[in-house]
């Protein structure tokens, strides 16, 4: 009888974190897929926008979002705290800065929930680093019953907010990946494969070179 070979114990290899940009329009699940990837994976790291807007019932400030005041998201912007910062609904929305560097330094994997702005920001903030993923409604009709069935939000922003999804999808082109989530487990898991895949690219891969001289190649 064979035994089978133990798996060799192999350091992991260093590389450069990714940020996984996914953006839609308010209503497609975006958020879900996002808290879907990171519930199977504790490591993989959120970036917490800060905003101006008010917190909704069960937001926590530090959790969902940093809720500031206008003044203090100037002041963040001006001073180069913000990796992007866009304004949407006429309010403030933007990225820390220090949290990605960090993250990305020490290979952690980010995950950022934010709209086209910013994912055209921070692609040209980090060319290197992002990946993006754009996530459809199966139909604009499926969307409005989605938006509608949120209580928090009143008919005129409902309104608001589907006029603003009609202007978000209209940059679905910009995006590497695009989803219809039409059903929920099929599109988490196309997100996670290409969060897989893009941790995969070879030129994140800054420890393999190591490895590879190993081989004598
Ligand atoms: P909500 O108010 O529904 O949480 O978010 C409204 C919009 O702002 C969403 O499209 C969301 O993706 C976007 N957003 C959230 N955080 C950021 C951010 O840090 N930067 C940018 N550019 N957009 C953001």
């Amino acid at each position: 009888m064979t035994r089978p070979h133990p798996a060799p114990t192999v350091a992991p290899i260093a590389r450069r974190g990714v940020c996984l940009v996914i953006s839609a329009p308010s209503g497609a699940g975006k958020s879900t897929i996002a808290n879907a990837l990171r519930a199977s994976e504790p490591a993989l790291t959120h970036s917490i926008s800060v905003t101006t807007r008010k917190p909704r019932p069960g937001e926590r400030d530090g959790v969902h979002y940093h809720f500031r005041e206008m003044s203090e998201f100037e002041r963040m912007a001006e001073g180069g705290e913000l990796l992007e910062w866009a304004t949407v609904f006429g309010r403030g929305y933007g990225t820390p800065r220090q949290p990605v560097e960090d993250a990305l330094a020490a290979g952690r994997d980010m995950v950022f929930d934010i709209d086209w702005q910013g994912h055209r920001l921070i692609r040209a903030a980090l060319p290197q680093d992002v990946v993006s993923l754009f996530v459809l409604p199966p139909s604009l009709a499926e969307l409005e019953r989605r938006l509608c069935s949120r209580a928090a939000d009143d008919p005129e922003e409902i309104a608001r907010r589907m006029q603003a999804a009609r202007d978000e999808i209209s940059h679905w082109a910009e995006f590497d990946h695009v989803i219809v989530n039409a059903e929920l487990d099929t599109a988490i898991g196309q997100a996670r494969a290409v969060l897989n895949a893009a941790r995969l690219i070879t030129r994140r891969q800054t420890g393999l070179a190591d490895v590879v001289a190993g081989f004598g190649a």
